[in-house]
């Protein structure tokens, strides 16, 4: 495999943002592949619920191909953000571990990979106070993915932390000094608020922070079985810990289109292109040749293909996490370990912080 086998494919994309994002990640994935030495991850999840298909191709394979090639990787578990769109953090501690569990079976290494709870860091909480001072209010709220959050909220009305929710991603991103955060489409407008920050914090109180770059994956965004984004929390997601009778059922009511001859083509036909993409993505392969051979076959040939490369590639990991869940407390000895190292790290930055501001007494 050569780097640029992990970019975006290099297709004209009508978004502008998205096609530069792109173009950056195959030039980043150059540099990584001579030089990892000079990258550091983070990166992170909600623990709102299991991880996803969407989550395994958007970010968590790459987070796994990052730290076997040498780059230091930082995972945040974001406890405080699953606030942001709901009135109450309801079975936390089982999400938390669900999140452990779904990273170790997918490959992340606690000797290599520094795996962290939000709540475990109130530097993290320091660092968002100066922060904020830096963006305005208007900026916050042009945030197109804090907007399209607020419209899935479950909230009556929206709380001050959505609003705030990327600045205190950029804190998250900054204690550790991070450059490079694997990601998926939808979170290239946060990142955008955590480079600003860094910016101005540096021109303000002199240089301390890097500028974040994102990485995208082939599957920026991966559609859900109801054709909008694969979420935890929108009920369209097939999970990696489902069995294979859940995704063959997952998968046949995933919503396609009428046209009987399978195609790739993702601005016309988003939901068979994302289904195509997916099993392309499961077997190695290009989307195109997994529609050639599908060619007439309809829905049901397309998503028995699916099915079976989903739970074929899926297999190892499956087997994998069901070993690692019978063995809850090395998944806390994970996170007890983490949220040590990445303390010491955070406090580090934060007495640099201080510094420059003129605040260390
Ligand atoms: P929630 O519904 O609680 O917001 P989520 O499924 O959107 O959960 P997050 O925890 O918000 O998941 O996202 C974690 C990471 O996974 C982010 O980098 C995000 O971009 C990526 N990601 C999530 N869903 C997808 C998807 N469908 N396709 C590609 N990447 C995704
Ligand atoms: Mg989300």
């Amino acid at each position: 495999m050569t780097a640029n086998d992990h970019a975006p494919t290099p297709c004209p994309d009508p978004d502008p943002v998205l096609a530069a994002a792109g173009r950056r990640s195959a030039e980043l994935e150059r540099r990584i592949a001579t030089d990892p030495g000079r990258f550091r991850v983070l990166t992170g999840d909600r623990p709102t619920g299991r991880l996803h298909l969407g989550h395994y191709f958007g970010t968590l394979q790459n987070r796994i191909r990052l730290q076997d090639q040498g780059v230091d990787t930082f995972v945040v578990i974001a406890d405080y953000q699953v606030l942001t769109d709901r009135d109450v953090a309801d079975r936390l501690t089982e999400h938390v571990e669900d999140l452990v569990l779904d990273h170790l079976a997918a490959g992340i290494d606690p000797g290599r990979s520094t795996v962290f709870t939000h709540s475990a860091l109130p530097e993290l909480g320091q660092l968002m106070l100066p922060f904020l001072s830096l963006v305005s209010v208007a900026e916050l709220r042009r945030n197109p993915t804090v907007k399209d959050e607020i419209t899935h909220s479950r909230q009556a009305s929206v709380s001050g932390l959505m609003f705030t929710y990327p600045v205190h991603q950029a804190a998250d991103i900054l204690f550790c000094k991070a450059n490079l955060v694997p990601v998926g489409q939808d979170q290239l407008p946060h990142l955008e608020v955590t480079r600003t920050i860094a910016r101005r914090f540096d021109d303000r109180y002199g240089p301390v922070f890097p500028r974040p770059d994102a990485l995208l994956s082939r599957a920026p965004l991966l559609l859900g079985t109801d054709g909008t984004k694969m979420s935890k929390s929108r009920g369209n997601a097939i999970a990696l810990a489902d069995s294979a009778d859940d995704t063959a059922r997952l998968v046949k009511g995933a919503r396609t289109d009428a046209e009987r001859r399978i195609t790739y083509d993702p601005a016309a036909r988003p939901e068979v292109s994302s289904l195509l993409l997916l099993a392309a993505l499961c077997q190695g392969r290009d989307p195109h040749a997994v529609a050639d051979e599908i060619g007439d076959g309809g829905a049901a040939a397309l998503k028995r293909t699916v099915t079976e490369a989903v739970n074929e590639h899926l297999a190892p990991l499956r087997a994998r996490r069901a070993a690692y869940a019978r063995d809850r407390a090395h998944v806390r000895d994970v996170l007890r370990a983490g949220n040590e190292r990445a303390r010491a790290v955070a406090e580090t930055t934060l007495d640099e912080v201080r510094t420059a501001m003129g605040t260390m007494y």
